[in-house]
């Protein structure tokens, strides 16, 4: 079984640190929620980990079965399993889903592969099926004029497709109405299993009600301070953020 090992990691942006010593390991199977508010490093944490360059890691590090992958591009990052579900997907215009996702997967074989069109038709309509999406879907441009549920949509299928070890969902819950909320959580369960391991950033509690995460974890001012189960997901949404201030406060 795989394990994501964050350690100790520090991430700045410019020279503004804003990650300060986050600690987390993820085993697959694993689902693990990540809560806490607004600019306290979430996505910085998130993107860092999938190798965006505007974030420095300055040190820590990211380790998968004990090898790091900060060395890594992030096309080589994805290739090792990690996948990053953004809070705000891209559009592309004139690009179907179909051929996207065909490109990304493609992407992933060796060098001088080619991907049999008809095992990946087979493999791309079970995944929709797995997800209750409409077959019309993957005709249409990648986000282009996608409400923020189809947007989402379109992250689960592309993740559904790459099969990654380990998958990064930052703030899956943003912009959604609560039928598509649903519909995000229902792929996500779907999706559940021992293969994978999550790690679900959110904001807001409700999402939990739909995905329950094994552990939930306390985000504020670029570290985890407080870890428990579900249960600590309902705490903070009746008691709110200042709560676990006032704690800090006073620990
Ligand atoms: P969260 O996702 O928890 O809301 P973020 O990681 O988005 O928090 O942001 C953490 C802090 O880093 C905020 O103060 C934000 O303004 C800053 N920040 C995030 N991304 C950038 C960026 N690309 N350039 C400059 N500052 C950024
Ligand atoms: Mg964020």
């Amino acid at each position: 079984m795989s394990q994501l090992e964050i350690k100790d990691l520090h991430i700045a942006i410019g020279e503004k640190e804003i990650v300060k010593g986050f600690n987390l390991t993820i085993r697959q199977g694993e689902v693990h929620a990540i809560m806490g508010p607004n600019g306290t490093g979430k996505s910085t944490l998130a993107k860092a980990i999938a190798g965006h360059p505007d974030y420095t890691i300055t040190s820590g590090d990211v380790l998968i079965d004990g090898r790091s992958i900060l060395a890594l591009e992030p096309d080589e990052r994805a290739r090792a399993g990690i996948f990053l579900a953004f809070q705000y997907p891209s559009e592309i215009p004139g690009v179907s889903i179909a051929n996207f996702l065909r490109g990304a997967v493609q992407a992933r074989l060796a060098e001088g592969d080619e991907l049999d069109a008809t095992a990946y038709y087979k493999r791309l309509y079970s995944k929709m099926d797995l997800l209750k999406i409409d077959r019309k879907f993957t005709s249409r441009s990648v986000n282009d004029g996608f409400s923020g549920g189809e947007k989402k949509r379109c992250e689960i299928l592309q993740m559904a497709m790459l099969e990654p070890l380990f998958s990064l969902m930052d703030e899956t819950d943003s912009g959604l109405d609560i039928d598509a909320l649903r519909i995000v959580a229902d792929g996500v369960n779907a999706m559940r299993g021992p293969k994978l391991g999550i790690l679900l950033i959110t904001h807001y509690q409700r999402l939990l009600d739909y995905i329950v995460p094994d552990q939930v974890h306390v985000m504020w001012d670029g570290r985890i301070v407080k870890s428990g189960d579900k249960s600590l997901a309902l705490e903070l949404e009746s008691k709110g953020y200042d709560w676990v201030k006032t704690e800090l406060v006073h620990a």
